[in-house]
């Protein structure tokens, strides 16, 4: 298969331009007969890598996928691009899932969904269909070392054997090295193919806040985006409904999501939510594997996650459609005290530790945020990001010395006996009821740290622990103790840096009601608008339809005709011809409303001047460009009346000319050129008035120099 083919195959049938990193080459490989292991970070485009092929070999592609309620969607998308799909699950009456069975056999369908629960449907009737590749979506929920282990998965090894010679793909975000392993041998993948993307995702911002009046945080946030979807983290049940509760209160369409919620709620508000409906969703982790919304436009972690691989996959749920957004974690002491209780406590809490560690030292770093990340997943990056907190705004370090000097020893006069707060109560001299129950207040050191606030020396404290010459015994009430290092500062002048507080400016001002901003009325919202109404009508997720990255690019470069609207990234043969008219009736009003200059013109005139100077004429620059005359005439009078050399003479003789300019006297300047045309008695084209006027007009422009 050669790439033009899979090209023009990617741009008819989804409306993409290129592949996106590997894309290519999966299915590549997979056209060749390969098994594949496909590893690609969430957003990064798995889907097509069977939607594609499926589409070019003769047989049905089976896709198991655990979760029913993506199947609808991604068959919604499929059947929007004009695919044959269809999902077979419980969910469905018999008579449902006969009629689908009945349309697998009858060869009319192109790819079915199916849960690994459900294989048995189809299993009657693997003796009659030409099964031409499986994929098996999610694929480390088959392993017990991934983070998301589905028993039912692990029934699927008998696939390979029941289909030796079907090529089959298995793809996952997860890329640890034990599960990757474990993904090829449980499935009995032949010598799979392996391709490992990149897991970097430049259109994520990366920032870490300290959790100060995060509630108060998050509401200035959401203030300034109206009109942008979001999800919120949470650890608790608890605070996904306190939460959400504080953000209705003040008017934020909010909704709370977790596993403790019954179903039927729990589909209403991810529904809204896919659908624009409801603007921010405050969850536990259990939101989220099954939706594929691909404008959510940010995420908040309120609480620290249990470890990296969790939290790039959540933040990975914002920007699938690769415009900027922006990712915000909420770092808190509490939490991760909290949180190591939890590891300490579960199963296999040696690694769980670990991982919550290396999730503590990415909040806490000091350098770029992204290269942390992704050496996480084993890449190895050189540059800064620019992208993250870090890189906007570098740390600013100070001798810190003296400050830790003071601390180290406050813990020492406490006795490596206090957490964390008392030491600082102590440090500030505090006249609280414990230090005074304990006759602090009496030891040295007592007061010592008056000058710096409490929340700065939170910071100081934490860094110190970061830095390694204190830690927090977890198992003894989380007492501050001293590490072996603590001696070189306190007896050896070991100089300590620290690096500024960072403030947080929270508005104090107290929480208004939020003013519902009259949604602006750009082509965007417009479009948008039209999207949501036909979503409804056709009942399917509104970004089926045309993603938000489609609907901004609608907006810059304003297509107006079936050519220019197929330019559009995301719109293939099928939506062009469901969609096309009424988006381009739409665009087309906007424009009369609020035209401007569309920007592509720039390029497609400078297009026409090259061909133009290589010396092809309109009517074959028209048959290149695939434009018609008329237009080319207009691109060359305007790229004439910009000063760009070129020979127009040939177009319009000396008598036509001065025929035109009588006519531009007696008619008093029109702007249209129908009056030309209707003056000088339909005896000279439209094109020639048009290159005759821009002639004049440069010579107009001449005399008067
Ligand atoms: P994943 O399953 O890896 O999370 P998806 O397959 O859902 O990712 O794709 C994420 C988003 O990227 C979708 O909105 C999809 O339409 C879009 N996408 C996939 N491939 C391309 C491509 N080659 N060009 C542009 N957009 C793409
Ligand atoms: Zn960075």
């Amino acid at each position: 298969m050669t790439t033009d083919i899979l090209h023009a195959k990617l741009k008819e049938n989804f409306g993409f331009e290129k592949f996106r990193p590997n894309q290519e080459a999966i299915i590549k490989g997979i056209l060749s007969g390969e098994d594949t292991l496909a590893i690609m970070p969430t957003g990064g485009g798995k889907s097509i890598c069977f939607q594609l092929p499926a589409l070019l070999f003769p047989g049905i592609t089976i896709v198991i996928s655990p979760l029913i309620a993506l199947m609808k969607d991604q068959v919604d998308s499929l059947k929007a691009n004009g695919i044959q799909a269809c999902f077979i699950n419980s969910s469905q009456t018999e008579t449902e899932q006969q009629f689908y069975i009945e349309s697998i056999v009858s060869n009319k369908i192109k790819l079915v969904y199916v849960a690994p629960e459900s294989l048995s449907y189809l299993e009657n009737i693997f003796n009659t269909i030409t099964v031409s590749l499986i994929a098996i979506d999610e694929a480390h929920c088959i392993s017990a070392w991934g983070h998301d282990f589905r028993p039912a998965y692990t029934n699927l090894g008998y696939l390979k054997n029941r289909f030796p010679s079907t090529p089959m793909l298995a793809l996952t975000a997860t890329a640890d090295k034990a599960t990757r392993e474990d993904i090829s041998q449980q499935l009995n993948l032949k010598n799979p193919q392996i391709f490992i993307s990149s897991f970097d995702r430049k259109n994520l911002s990366l920032e870490v806040r300290p959790a100060l009046d995060r509630v108060k945080q998050i509401i200035d946030f959401i203030k300034e985006k109206p009109n942008e979807c979001g999800i919120v983290y949470c650890l608790s049940r608890k605070t996904t409904e306190e939460l959400a509760e504080k953000l209705q209160k003040i008017g934020i369409n909010a909704k709370a999501y977790h596993a403790g919620l019954n179903s039927e709620i729990r589909s209403k508000t991810q529904d809204e939510f896919i659908n624009d409906e409801c603007q921010v969703v405050c969850a536990t982790i259990a939101f989220g594997m099954g939706i594929d919304k691909s404008n959510v436009r940010w995420v908040i972690h309120y609480n620290l996650p249990k470890n990296i691989e969790g939290y790039y996959q959540e933040i990975g749920r914002a920007g699938r459609d690769g415009l900027p957004s922006e990712t915000i974690l909420f770092e808190s002491y509490g939490d991760v005290i909290q949180l190591q209780k939890f590891a300490s406590e579960g199963l296999n809490s040696e690694v769980q530790l670990a991982k919550l560690e290396r999730m503590k030292q990415y909040a806490d770093a000091l350098s770029c945020r992204r290269k942390i990340l992704l050496s996480y997943f084993g890449e190895l990056v050189m540059e800064n990001c620019g992208n993250c907190d870090i890189c906007k705004n570098p740390p600013a370090f100070f001798d810190g010395t003296v400050i830790a000097q003071k601390a180290l020893s406050a813990i020492i006069r406490l006795q490596e006996n206090e957490p964390l707060a008392v030491i600082i109560d102590f440090l500030r001299g505090s006249k609280n009821a414990y230090i005074f129950e304990k006759e602090y207040q009496n030891l040295k050191t007592y007061g010592v740290g008056i000058e710096i606030s409490w929340y700065d020396w939170n910071q100081y404290l934490i860094q110190l622990i970061n830095l390694g010459y204190c830690e927090i015994a977890f198992h003894q009430q989380n007492k501050i103790k001293l590490t072996p290092f603590a001696k070189k500062v306190l007896f050896e002048g070991e100089k300590v840096q620290l690096t500024t507080v960072k403030k947080i400016t929270v508005d104090q001002s107290e929480v208004k009601e939020i003013k519902k901003k009259t949604v602006s009325n750009s082509l965007f919202e417009t479009l948008r608008k039209l999207r949501y109404e036909i979503a409804k009508e056709e009942n399917i997720p509104a970004y089926v339809i045309f993603s938000d990255a489609a609907l901004r690019q609608m907006e810059t470069e304003r297509p107006m005709s079936d050519e220019e609207f197929l330019a559009i990234e995301g719109v293939g043969k099928t939506k062009l011809e469901n969609y096309g008219a009424i988006f381009i009736k739409a665009i087309i009003a906007f424009q009369k409303d609020k035209p401007i200059k569309k920007k592509k013109e720039a390029t497609t005139y400078k297009e026409t001047l090259i061909l133009f100077q290589n010396g092809l004429t309109v009517e074959e620059i028209a048959l290149k460009r695939n434009l018609g005359t008329a237009t080319i005439i207009s691109h060359l009078a305007k790229l004439y009346s910009d000063g760009n050399e070129i020979d127009l003479s040939s177009f319009v003789s000396e008598d036509e000319i001065s025929k035109i300019k009588e006519a531009q006297i007696k008619l008093e300047f029109p702007n249209a050129l129908k009056p030309y045309f209707d003056y000088l008695e339909e005896r000279i084209s439209y094109d020639k008035i048009r290159i005759g006027l821009a002639i004049i007009e440069k010579e107009y422009e001449q005399n008067q120099r």
